[in-house]
């Protein structure tokens, strides 16, 4: 990639992408373009098709999505597949039919086997059945990266596609129900503290392991991969530290200094028993996480004070 190449950013408002929009620029990328939902609709085929025609895209990183948590997953898996297909077809091919040489796509651990050795490696995809709580999601993103993969053995455009593991950082969604676990355990543990509950509600048994990557992080692997001329098709992106639910929810009450007791909610999902991704082949080529998950939870309760002081929280 040049500094001056026009560079579009697809879901530029959204956790990942204003990540990779602040990563972008702290690197000297000039010419970033990016589109309100307002202004452009990804579901919509024609009008991705006339927004490539219009501008001399160089490089497109596609990290619009419609996301969420194990809530909205599984209550939506109609929605999530329906969405997030049309935005992976419509980005990825409005790209390749405008010119655009180089394209990252963005996805989610959640596309390997719920029952994947552990840690996963990117060759267990489709080896066995999906975790069912987001299996919507899953088929999409899969979708994506396939055609990224086709376009590439048979087109000869460079397009490839990064996993990241459970991502958090500024501008996540801390809605309550349709949140992911970190985020809302930081609502949920800040509201406890601030309003004097004796006791915090969280979701399942505490025994599902999770890895949780800072979205700085993940946002330097994409210019780390952006940056080599011939990056493997599929690539896992995460720290390599894996904690349960419990221990993560101790950290997050440690991290707010909320003193209310946990109680956990055994009629809701524990959704996938272990989810570490293996990220060995991308550290392997130079890349590295530097945000461990004490300071990242650390900067992340700051910024959820920060913008609920400010009024610009998701909720
Ligand atoms: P997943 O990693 O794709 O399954 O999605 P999440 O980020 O929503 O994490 C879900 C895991 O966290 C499950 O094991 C849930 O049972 C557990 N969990 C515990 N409390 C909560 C909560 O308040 N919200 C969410 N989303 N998950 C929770």
């Amino acid at each position: 990639m040049d500094k001056n190449d026009i560079i579009y950013v697809a879901g530029h408002r959204g956790m990942v992408g204003s990540a990779v929009c602040r990563a972008l620029a702290a690197s000297g990328y000039r010419n970033v373009i990016t589109a309100t939902h307002g202004q452009l609709d990804l579901t919509d085929r024609r009008a991705v098709r006339e927004f490539y025609a219009a501008s001399a895209i160089k490089t497109a990183i596609i990290c619009a999505a419609k996301v969420g948590g194990i809530g909205a997953n599984s209550a939506g898996n109609a929605t999530f597949l329906h969405e997030n297909i049309l935005i992976a077809m419509n980005t990825i091919m409005g790209a390749y039919e405008a010119g655009v040489k180089r394209l990252l796509f963005l996805g989610s651990t959640c596309i390997y086997p719920r029952m994947a050795p552990q840690p996963i490696p990117e060759d267990s995809l489709l080896t066995a059945p999906l975790e069912k709580t987001n299996e919507g999601y899953a088929l999409a993103k899969i979708s994506g990266l396939k055609l990224c993969e086709f376009l590439r053995r048979d087109c000869g455009v460079t397009y490839h596609s990064l996993m990241p593991t459970n991502l958090y950082g500024p501008g996540d969604n801390y809605d309550i129900n349709g949140g992911h676990v970190l985020p809302t355990m930081i609502r949920k543990f800040e509201t406890a503290r601030t309003e004097g509950h004796k006791s915090v509600p969280l979701w399942g048994s505490g025994t599902p392991l999770r890895e949780f990557l800072h979205v700085d992080d993940l946002a330097a692997a994409c210019l780390f991969v952006l940056e080599m001329e011939n990056p493997p098709d599929l690539l896992n992106v995460g720290t390599g530290v894996e904690v349960s639910i419990r221990e993560l929810a101790e950290k997050v009450q440690a991290a707010t200094g909320c003193t209310a007791a946990i109680e956990w909610d055994s009629s809701k999902p524990d959704g996938t028993p272990r989810k570490l991704c293996d990220s060995s082949k991308l550290r392997s080529l130079g890349w590295k996480p530097r945000i461990s998950l004490e300071e990242g939870l650390a900067r992340t309760v700051a910024d959820y004070r920060r913008e609920v002081a400010a009024g610009t929280i998701r909720l």
